[in-house]
């Protein structure tokens, strides 16, 4: 990948970009939020409809000259149809939390209530931590996963919902290996008369490819990341019934934003596109399967795995049960210089502090992207446990980078 027209005209961005290229290409991204696009969509989010207003949406625009960006953004939204089946979809917000921005600024007022996972449990700060606009904005309580097994208890849920009478609950996670099950939370959105918001962002692949149930249909909104297990470029989504779409567009546009971003929209459509064909179907297939095996490995070196193991794209790490004196920055920062790029992360009932937590998660999106498959994903399990077990040996480090530069040479990434 060459810059040419950016080196010629700005060398220290042109650096900083081919170096990005090069340590995505040398490195293991193991972010569990983190992919790698195609360079078709990188081509259609480096493409002129940056330069384009575009308010409103397709054929009730507020500008002329819109005739492209039109086919554009309805490209994306028949492409989003047909991998969820939604009645209804939003392909203009920026990013997952302005989906979610916009979802409550259509159905909520300020002061009105949401239910929603706590942060350290494994929710998002768009959920309404104190931190975000949506704690600022909305009375939040929140829930918890079963301190014992890791998973979500959907009767507590529904206790916890009669007892605070939210007007919407909030479900979808950040950090949560296992599956969802949309029914039962909209059970307890239905008894409360609440509404009830399936944030996907992290699993928008995995649910278009149909490895992980759906909740379009049983939601009322469904919102989510474009850029995470599904590979169309950095932005949001928002689906939704039929009835609410005029709350949502207006919500939307003109509610919380001016002009989508056309170009990132083109990224969408493109990336809808690929999602569509059958490999995308093998590749979310693969990318769970890569998960189990690195859960499975990460266990039999003796890591402790919040829930047990996964049913997704990522494994969250429990450090204190077998290495009581490390931390999950620590590890972050010893593998970062090996060459695995993963974070630090709360766990449930978490000890320490939300900067210095005690666990890390890992997922397989960007892996699998590359080619890995299950022997390779045990063979980074390995590695990762050997940089856990020594999280001060320079030697440990330069043996794991070695191994990481191989691993890297067979998947290549990036020409
Ligand atoms: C990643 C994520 C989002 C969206 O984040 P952006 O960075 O704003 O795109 C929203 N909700 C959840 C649960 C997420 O994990």
């Amino acid at each position: 990948m060459n810059y040419d027209h950016v080196r010629d005209q700005d060398p220290a961005v042109a650096d900083a970009l081919t170096g990005e290229v090069e340590r995505q290409n040398d490195t293991l991204a193991m972010i569990a939020s983190e992919n790698h696009v195609s360079e078709a969509v990188l081509e259609a989010q480096g493409s002129t409809l940056t330069n384009k207003y575009a308010e409103g949406y397709p054929g009730e625009r507020y500008y002329g000259g819109c005739e492209y960006a039109d086919e554009v953004e309805q490209l994306a939204i028949d492409r989003a149809q047909e991998l969820y089946g939604a009645d209804h979809v939003n392909v203009q917000p920026h990013s997952g939390s302005q989906a979610n921005m916009g979802v409550y600024l259509a159905v909520l007022d300020p002061g009105d209530k949401i239910l929603s996972l706590d942060l350290t449990h494994g929710g998002h700060l768009s959920h309404g931590h104190p931190a975000n606009f949506a704690g600022q904005v909305y009375e939040v309580e929140q829930y918890e996963v079963d301190a014992e097994t890791g998973y979500i208890d959907y009767d507590d849920l529904r206790e916890q919902a009669e007892e605070y009478d939210p007007d919407i609950i909030v479900s979808g996670y950040s950090a949560y290996p296992r599956e969802v099950e949309w029914e039962s939370i909209q059970e307890a959105a239905d008894s409360v008369d609440a509404y009830h918001l399936a944030d996907i962002a992290h699993i928008t692949g995995l649910v278009a490819a149909d490895v992980h149930d759906s909740p379009v249909g049983v939601a009322d909104f469904v919102t989510g990341s474009t850029h995470k297990t599904i590979r169309a470029g950095r932005g949001g989504i928002i689906m939704c019934d039929e009835q609410f779409a005029d709350d949502i567009d207006s919500a939307v546009f003109p509610g919380m934003q001016g002009g989508p971003l056309m170009h990132n929209v083109a990224g969408k459509a493109v990336g809808f596109g690929e999602a569509l064909e059958p490999e995308f179907e093998a590749y979310a297939e693969q990318t769970v399967a890569n998960a189990k095996a690195l859960a499975d490995q990460l266990h039999e070196r003796g890591l402790e795995l919040v829930s047990g193991g996964t049913d997704n794209h990522l494994v969250l790490v429990d450090l204190r049960p077998s290495h009581p004196d490390t931390t999950g920055k620590e590890v972050e920062e010893s593998l970062e210089d090996a060459g695995i790029v993963l974070n630090a992360n709360t766990v449930p009932g978490e000890t320490r502090s939300a900067f210095n937590p005690s666990g890390i998660r890992a997922g397989t999106p960007g892996l699998t992207t590359r080619g890995f498959d299950e022997d390779a994903c045990r063979e980074v399990a390995d590695l990762i446990a050997e940089v856990v077990d020594s999280p001060d040996d320079q030697d440990v480090f330069a043996e794991v980078a070695e191994r990481v530069d191989e691993l890297t040479d067979t998947y290549p990434l990036y020409d």
